[in-house]
């Protein structure tokens, strides 16, 4: 008998209209549980709720540190059953236990972060002359509707949850097809904290049922969305005919500038960590390494050699930090890596390590490099969204700048150099949300993240994100 775990509807568990599904352990293509998926009339339902909890003015009636407070129990409550959340994330998704284990603190890391905020958002007066006493006030917009994808479901779902609750607005949570069961568990995390019924609402749910009818609900007030650029394309467009705002945080193809004068060992640790934890299913991951090309035979046996050490396999395995990768998270996503890697050898692009699946059950792409890369070409444009990096070379660092910067894309990208100037030219010339400098990933639930271009707009993550669940109303008062 597998489990069965179900949707969270106004404060309690709830089967749902779309029916039951079974959800994959990536890894071994074993059933890991059955999963109710919502329809729209459950939508219906959780957006109702939300929007009682909202109109009843119960959040933003609280002083702000008691919201704060019960938004950092909700960490508190991942944290105590860190190694049951771990497992299950772990199971459902494909990644390696101790990626799980990561996720589970880093999203805990949110619920404080923000709770910490709630207390720290505050309105402003503005003179007008003696006549008047005008000030400004933030309020939450009300239900903030939330799609979640599979490759980090439950750290993203805290992203956004830990932001609305503790700006006061209300939330009704989508998460991924592929990956529902973890994130059912904020649920009853929010009921424990002390949120009423109905404040917090989490669906599982195909994206063009439950999530259509979530983004397009006439009683949504804003939509946080992160997923793929055509996906956010819909969600901008229901979003744009309700006049509500979004914040979408799509894809990338971000670029490591490395340097004649950049410290090789320690480049090596930031592609490991870069393109391939998670199985390179990062958004912002090291998709793509521009080099000198006198350097770049080097560069490529090193990481061809580091590739070649990386034990890949089953997640449940793979407890010890750093140890191994995991799979893919879905077979489709698997096929579509190994589509767009045989196109680019058609391409004239070369493997030198990886590039074809493992012959065993789940679903798994070795660690993989490509050389002989055309910048223009399908490979370099295209996030692939696997463990999948390719080595491009440029004669200049205003030549490394020009590719890196030749994507439709600009989500993050990094430069890795001993030389501070060479390092602050490229840094204001990368066209991107994030920049690294020699350290990918560098930053953390503090700093502002999001994307230019095609990789979307707002920014989640910092004191910059609040801002995406507020609006300002001024007050003018005319003094008699
Ligand atoms: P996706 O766009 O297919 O799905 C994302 C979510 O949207 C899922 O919950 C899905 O059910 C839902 N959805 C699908 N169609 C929908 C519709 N018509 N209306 C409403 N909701 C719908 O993306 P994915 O395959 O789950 O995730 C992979 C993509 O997400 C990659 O391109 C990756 O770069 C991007 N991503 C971006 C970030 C970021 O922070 N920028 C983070 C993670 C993933």
């Amino acid at each position: 008998m597998t489990e069965t775990y179900f949707n969270w509807i106004d404060g309690d568990w709830a089967e749902g209209g779309a029916g039951l599904v079974s959800i994959e352990n990536p890894g071994t293509g074993e059933t890991v549980a059955q999963q109710h998926f919502a329809d729209a009339s459950d939508v219906e339902r959780a957006v109702a709720a939300a929007r009682r909890v909202h109109q009843s003015g119960v959040l933003t009636a609280l002083r702000p540190v008691e919201r704060g407070r019960m938004v950092r129990a909700m960490g508190d409550a991942l944290l105590a059953r860190l190694e049951e959340n771990a497992q299950l994330l772990c199971r459902e998704q494909g990644k390696t236990l101790w990626e799980a284990r990561n996720e589970i603190r880093n999203s805990a890391r949110y619920f404080e972060y923000y709770g910490n905020q709630a207390e720290t958002l505050e309105g402003k007066q503005i003179p007008l002359g003696a006549g008047y006493f005008d000030f400004t006030v933030l309020e939450p917009f009300g239900v903030s509707a939330q799609i979640i994808p599979w490759n980090f479901p439950i750290e993203i779902a805290a992203r956004s949850i830990s932001c609305a609750l503790a700006t006061g607005n209300t939330c009704v949570v989508k998460s991924s097809e592929l990956t529902p069961l973890a994130t059912s568990l904020y649920g009853p995390a929010a009921k424990e904290a002390g949120f009423p019924d109905g404040a917090l609402n989490i669906l599982a749910g195909w994206g063009d049922e439950a999530g259509a009818a979530l983004a397009g609900h006439p009683g949504v007030n804003q939509i946080v969305f992160t997923g793929s650029v055509a996906t956010g394309s819909k969600i901008a467009a229901a979003a744009a005919k309700n006049i509500v705002p979004c914040v979408l945080e799509l894809g990338g193809k971000s670029a490591a500038i490395l340097c004649d004068d950049a410290d090789l060992d320690a480049f090596e640790g930031e592609v490991r960590k870069g393109i391939w934890t998670n199985a390179g299913q990062i958004c912002s991951a090291m998709s793509r390494i521009i080099t000198h090309p006198d350097q770049r035979d080097t560069v490529v046996d090193r990481l061809t050699a580091l590739a070649q050490s990386i034990d890949v396999g089953p997640g449940m395995e793979r407890a010890v930090p750093m140890q191994g990768m995991g799979a893919m998270a879905s077979g489709p996503q698997l096929e579509r890596a190994e589509g767009l890697i045989a196109r680019a050898e058609a391409d004239g692009a070369k493997v030198a390590v990886g590039g074809r699946r493992l012959n065993q059950p789940g679903h798994f792409l070795p660690p993989t490099i490509l050389t002989d890369v055309d910048p223009a070409s399908e490979i370099a444009q295209t996030e692939v969204f696997a463990p999948v990096v390719c080595v491009l070379t440029a004669e200049d660092d205003a030549q490394a700048v020009e590719i890196a910067n030749g994507t439709e894309y600009g989500l993050v990208g990094g430069v890795f150099t001993r030389n501070l100037d060479r390092a602050t030219r490229a840094a204001r010339q990368l066209r991107g949300g994030q920049i690294f400098v020699n350290e990918w990933f560098a930053g953390g639930v503090e700093t502002p993240f999001g994307g230019y271009g095609k990789s979307g707009y707002g920014r989640e993550k910092g004191r910059e994100a609040l801002w995406n669940y507020v609006q300002t109303k001024n007050v003018a008062i005319k003094l008699g």
